[in-house]
């Protein structure tokens, strides 16, 4: 019996299989103490196949058989595996941005895959962000009140600018993030702020990945992380920059499971 895990800096990760069947489960990463009772209770003698950054870490605090493995190469053999179970039949070539904590970007041509580089800006921003701006904490909470809010008055748009003229560009597109200092009151909804949160994040972080994606010339950006785990959101958030820069966006499902699937597969 073996058993994936992806340690990464907010959640753990896990596949395994049972009965022919892929189980997944999620801990936080703030709670390793509930993945070791887990294991211990119930797969004292699976072997673990340990990826992400805090696979060493875990290692350390069970008595099963492990294996250690590259965080890279679990994701790159591992959205293969996702892909084939979401029915996703892509291009040889796209470009893969993983929304974890942080972000990470590579480009993937059939087998291989090659880091191209990342950004600060992810998961743990939104977090991080929305404790301070709001105090609020927990992340289906966060999401729950940033769907019911609305971006006017807080994010300047283009059209604020223009006032009604003629803009050289779609006067929908943000101007500045949380810049419409102008009509802001002091008085502004959590929901709108969160709200506003969630747009910056998606708009910074796609235009983070466009220039790659030019780069490796493929115009599909495949999203996998669990910043997009139940988060329809963010995709409408970035969904409609979809036909404006002429993009095929994907967010397969389990996406955030990349990682413990490749472990299991190594
Ligand atoms: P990592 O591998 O770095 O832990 P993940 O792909 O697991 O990264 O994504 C972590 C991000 O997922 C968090 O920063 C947060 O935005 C989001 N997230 C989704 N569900 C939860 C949850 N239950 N608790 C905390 N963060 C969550």
């Amino acid at each position: 019996e073996c058993i994936g895990i992806d340690a990464g800096g907010t959640l753990i990760k896990v596949v395994y299989k049972e009965r022919d069947e892929h189980l997944y489960q999620t801990f936080l990463s703030n709670e390793v103490e509930k993945l070791v009772k887990w294991i211990n209770e119930w797969h004292p003698n699976a072997k673990l196949k340990i990826t992400g950054g805090k696979q060493e870490n875990i290692s350390k605090l069970l008595h099963n058989p492990y294996e250690l493995i590259d965080e890279f190469e679990a994701t790159t053999i591992g959205i293969k595996e996702v892909l084939k179970r979401a029915d996703l039949y892509l291009p040889e070539k796209y470009l893969l941005v993983n929304v974890g904590t942080g972000t990470s970007i590579h480009s993937v041509l059939g087998k291989n895959s090659e880091r191209l580089g990342g950004s600060g800006i992810g998961g743990g921003t939104l977090m991080g962000l929305s404790y301070l701006l709001t105090r609020q904490k927990q992340f289906e909470e966060i999401m729950l009140l940033a769907e019911k809010g609305k971006r006017t008055g807080i994010d300047l748009k283009v059209r604020d600018i223009y006032e009604g003229d003629r803009s050289p560009i779609n006067g929908d597109l943000t101007a500045s993030n949380f810049g419409f200092l102008e009509r802001m009151t002091g008085e502004e909804l959590q929901e709108d702020i969160l709200a506003c949160l969630v747009g910056m994040i998606s708009e910074a972080v796609l235009m983070i990945a466009m220039p790659f994606a030019r780069a490796i010339e493929s115009s599909t950006i495949v999203f996998i992380g669990s910043t997009f785990h139940n988060n329809a959101l963010f995709k409408k958030q970035l969904q409609r920059f979809e036909y404006l820069f002429e993009l095929k966006l994907h967010f397969p499902f389990n996406g955030q499971y990349s990682g413990a699937h490749g472990a299991l597969l190594y």
